[in-house]
């Protein structure tokens, strides 16, 4: 089926406590990977490209891959930008034809990122696309641990999280509750009180990044106190590396890039099948079809035929 925008999957998956699950896609196989596991989970999906994967690939390739993708799948799809973060990549992926964004100010004063973020949501509500801002930052494990002054200057509070909404329009908010970007290791516990206390405030649907790092019970819990889409790109990454050097290793005069890359595909398949079983979005992608149809929020889709009357 066509592609879906994220707003009434996102707000289904809030209303019926589970989670949908968005993972990173930098190639073909990993896309591929993404929508077939989905389907054999009859899961709904949230493939993202980020501003990382457009400066790589290219906008408009990667989207006519997920697209071709989701046009012969079974399940609803949604084309995400993942951490765009400036304002010409958001308009870029816009017009490449994505149904969901993001805009990521978080790096920038409050007023600066509310002022963005607004503008985006306004031009991305016009053309029936919602958009997903950051309040608080996600730090990045990456550039090396943070101390525990660091982590708490970082967390987003359920007072600017109320403000930075009300005032940009956003569709969904990620927040930063005790993940980090890019952790190759699953060990963080998430702030789980903090998670419900900005669910208290906030109408939108809460998102969780950097959950690659997280413990699995860590993010059941999450989900339950009000986190409704989480993002998976680390162990993605990981599970296509390892099984291919693992290929490339054992069986050093395998030159076909097919064949190698078929078994790098299957290793980022089964991991996110799991992902969708500990999100318990498997077996909900005719619900939310059902939920999707009645709720055009937008009033608008990229092509009518997605809707099942
Ligand atoms: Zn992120």
């Amino acid at each position: 089926m066509p592609l879906v925008d994220s707003k009434a999957m996102l707000i289904y998956a809030m209303e019926n406590k589970f989670a949908i699950g968005a993972f990173n896609a930098n190639n073909m196989e990993i896309a591929q990977a993404i929508v077939e596991a989905a389907e054999e989970e009859k899961a709904p999906v949230i493939v993202q490209i980020s501003q990382g994967a457009i400066e790589y690939a290219g906008e408009n390739c990667l989207f006519s891959i997920v697209k071709s993708l989701a046009d012969k799948a079974s399940v609803p799809v949604v084309c995400h930008l993942d951490h765009g973060v400036d304002f010409n990549t958001v308009i870029k992926a816009l017009k490449a034809g994505f149904t969901s964004l993001m805009f990521d100010g978080s790096s920038l004063p409050f007023e600066e990122n509310v002022r963005i973020t607004k503008k985006l949501a306004e031009i991305a509500h016009a053309a029936g696309v919602p958009l997903e801002g950051e309040i608080g930052k996600v730090p990045d494990a990456a550039k090396g641990p943070l101390s525990p002054e660091e982590v708490q200057k970082y967390l987003t509070t359920p007072e600017e999280a109320k403000e930075f909404c009300e005032k940009t329009g956003v569709d969904s908010l990620a927040v930063s509750v005790g993940s980090a970007h890019r952790m190759k290791v699953q060990s963080a516990r998430l702030d789980i009180e903090r998670i419900a206390k900005i669910k208290e405030k906030v109408k939108v649907p809460l998102v969780l990044h950097g959950a690659s790092g997280v413990l699995d019970e860590s993010v059941v819990e999450a989900i339950k106190a009000g986190i409704s889409k989480i993002n998976f790109a680390t162990e993605l990454n990981k599970a296509f590396t390892n099984a291919l050097r693992q290929k490339l290793t054992s069986d050093p005069d395998l030159v076909d890039v097919r064949k190698y890359g078929a078994v790098a595909r299957e290793n980022v398949k089964r991991i996110v099948r799991e992902k969708i079983n500990l999100l318990n979005s498997a077996g909900k992608a005719e619900e939310v079809l059902s939920f999707i149809s009645k709720n055009d929020y937008f009033k608008r889709y990229i092509d009518k035929s997605a809707i099942v009357e």
